[in-house]
């Protein structure tokens, strides 16, 4: 029996390193649904190379044209916001790889995991914005949700055959990004052409602007917490530039394991699609005679503010994170179309969440509020800058 994967986003940077895996391994993966948000010419095409039962394309303007173009094929064509989210309950669905970006990846993880649903999750603002609800939710319903970000893929991966052994700690690494080592009158002038460079990885714009600020590091020290259940003086992050060491665990006894390789988001995404079994793989392979010097240092906080922010909200929960999130989409959307400079990411975070009202245990209509709050709050800041 192939296990069939929906995967929400397949367009994507996530999306399409999926469909290689799959692609590499039909007799094990079957594609039961494929979603994209605007890019209608790659889903056509993905959709008549891997066959699904339902292909939605959230933008509705752009139906017609998917539909004419599958209409020879058995596939259902749906668009709209609404069939993004309900399209993960069908029946032939055994895993949901949530690859879409943001926000809008956490009604259709609700969905799924009311569904029944195993999560290979990629979309960390899910656990960022409603950690405790996700949770609380794949507990009530048996829903396992396996990390597909690499760092905590390296840390699941350490944890396999631990049983109960707590975690004394994990350690995150970072890359730093491409500013690494500078201060912030040079983070001042930096233009989105220079923070789209990311020096190891290919991903999509809002994460690799993300990795440049340190915000991707804050969204996944949060994410860290919801997935193995630690506390924030349990989460340590450490800056690591050549992206060997994917991230690390100690245990009780001193004892600390990493999970190390070459870069590439292939090996956790078919580790969650698969688990607990490793597929052969032909990626290239790590050799430590070519890595001489793996280094190791301290994260900039200071200059790097969104890592701190994040870490404050950690501790204050609630709504907190939820507004971060949310201002933080608003600021790097702003910033790749030239409205806000680099350093004006974090002040729209700081600012969004002083002034949007704090819940202490929001309900998710509390988080559907708190985002569009958040949105609007920071939006119409934004506009007032320029
Ligand atoms: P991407 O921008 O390359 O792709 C996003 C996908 O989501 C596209 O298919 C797009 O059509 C779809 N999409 C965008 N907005 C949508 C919306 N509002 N509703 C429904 N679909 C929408 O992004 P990516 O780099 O593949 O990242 C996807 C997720 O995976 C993010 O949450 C990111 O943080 C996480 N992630 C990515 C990487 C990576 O290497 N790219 C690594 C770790 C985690
Ligand atoms: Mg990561």
């Amino acid at each position: 029996m192939k296990k069939r994967i929906a995967i929400l986003g397949s367009t994507g940077s996530i999306g399409t390193q999926a469909l290689e895996v799959i692609d590499a391994n039909p007799d094990i993966f079957g594609v039961a649904v494929l979603t994209a948000r605007d890019n209608a010419d790659l889903l056509i095409q993905q959709a008549i190379q891997f066959r699904p039962k339902e292909v939605v394309i959230g933008n509705e303007k752009l139906f017609d044209k998917v539909d004419a173009a599958l209409s020879s094929y058995s596939i259902q064509v749906y668009s709209g916001d609404s069939a993004l989210v309900s399209v993960v309950e069908a029946e032939d669905i055994d895993m949901v790889l949530t690859a879409m970006v943001g926000y809008a990846g956490l009604l259709p993880t609700i969905h799924a995991i009311k569904a029944g649903k195993d999560i290979a999750l990629a979309n960390k603002e899910t656990l960022v914005v409603a950690g405790e609800l996700i949770t609380s939710l794949a507990k009530q319903h048996e829903v396992n949700i396996y990390p597909v970000d690499s760092e905590h893929s390296a840390i699941f991966q350490c944890l396999a055959g631990e049983g109960d052994n707590p975690i004394e700690k994990i350690i995150l690494t970072a890359s730093g990004g491409p500013f690494r080592g500078k201060d912030r009158a040079f983070l001042a002038d930096v233009t989105k052409q220079q923070a789209l460079k990311h020096p190891n990885w290919s991903m999509g714009a809002k994460i690799t602007i993300d990795s440049a600020t340190l915000m991707n590091k804050g969204l996944e020290v949060i994410e860290a917490k919801w997935l193995f259940d630690l506390r924030a003086e349990q989460i340590d992050v450490i800056v690591h530039p050549q992206s060997i060491v994917h991230s690390l665990v100690q245990f009780e006894d001193g004892s600390i394991k990493a999970q190390m390789g070459l870069p590439d988001m292939k090996l956790p995404i078919q580790y969650a699609m698969h688990y607990p079994f490793r597929l052969k793989s032909s990626f290239p392979r790590f050799n430590f005679i070519d890595y001489p010097s793996l280094t190791f240092e301290k994260p900039d906080l200071d200059t790097f503010q969104n890592l701190a922010i994040a870490y404050q909200v950690l501790e204050k929960g609630g709504n907190a994170a939820c507004i971060v999130n949310a201002a933080n989409e608003i600021a790097v959307e702003a910033f790749l179309q030239d409205k806000i400079g680099f350093l004006g990411i974090s002040d729209v975070i700081v600012e969004s969440l002083a002034k949007i009202e704090y819940i202490g245990n929001p309900t998710y209509s509390d988080y559907v509020q708190t985002n569009e709050a958040t949105r609007r709050f920071a939006s119409e800041m934004i506009q007032v800058k320029v």
